[in-house]
């Protein structure tokens, strides 16, 4: 027979007072047990708490001394750390970032592609009729107002003149 279990049957018959089983109880091996498996269990959720904010922590960021403070945090406080976190974590994951600022750079490489010469890669504005390193034509100007037109464009957007065909095929100093 376990002890804990004798020393209970004891009380019980031995004292008067009501409170004597639970103050066993307290003092018994089974609550002991049950201490250690609070603490067991409390260590357990706390060493996840830290797992949690390191793991995620790593998908957003970029700094090893962020990276630290982030994974202390978790370390030190535990469940409270992993709260304190949450709510001042970047809110972007790098995977994501990483995929905007490649979106980014594709944008921007397509403007810079589009305001260069074609043929010399010369930077050109959008207003240039002619590339000033290799003379080519650029755009076209409207015969009726004047205005630049693009290659592609069949009809002037700022007079409706039909100004398909009027864009010459070789550079304008050919003509000179
Ligand atoms: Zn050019
Ligand atoms: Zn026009």
């Amino acid at each position: 027979m376990p002890h804990w279990i004798l020393a209970a049957a004891a009380s019980s018959d031995s004292s008067s007072n009501p409170f004597q089983s639970i103050l066993d109880f307290f003092k018994s091996p089974t609550f002991h047990l049950i201490t250690l498996l609070f603490y067991f269990m409390l260590v357990v959720l706390w060493l996840a708490c830290a797992y949690w904010v390191f793991k995620d922590a790593r998908r957003r960021v970029d700094d090893k001394i962020i990276l630290a403070v982030c994974v202390l945090t978790g370390i030190v406080f535990g469940p409270l750390g992993l709260i304190v976190y949450s709510i001042v974590r970047p809110p972007a994951l790098l995977a994501d970032r990483r995929e905007q600022e490649l979106e980014m750079q594709m944008i921007e490489q397509r403007l810079r592609e589009d305001s260069r010469c074609s043929f010399c890669k010369t930077p050109v504005r959008d207003d240039y009729l002619v590339c000033p390193t290799c003379g080519r034509r650029l755009r076209s100007t409207c015969a009726s107002c004047g205005k630049p037109i693009e290659p592609s464009w069949r009809v002037c957007p700022y007079c409706e003149t039909d100004v398909h065909g009027v864009m010459p095929p070789a550079s304008v100093y050919d003509r000179a």
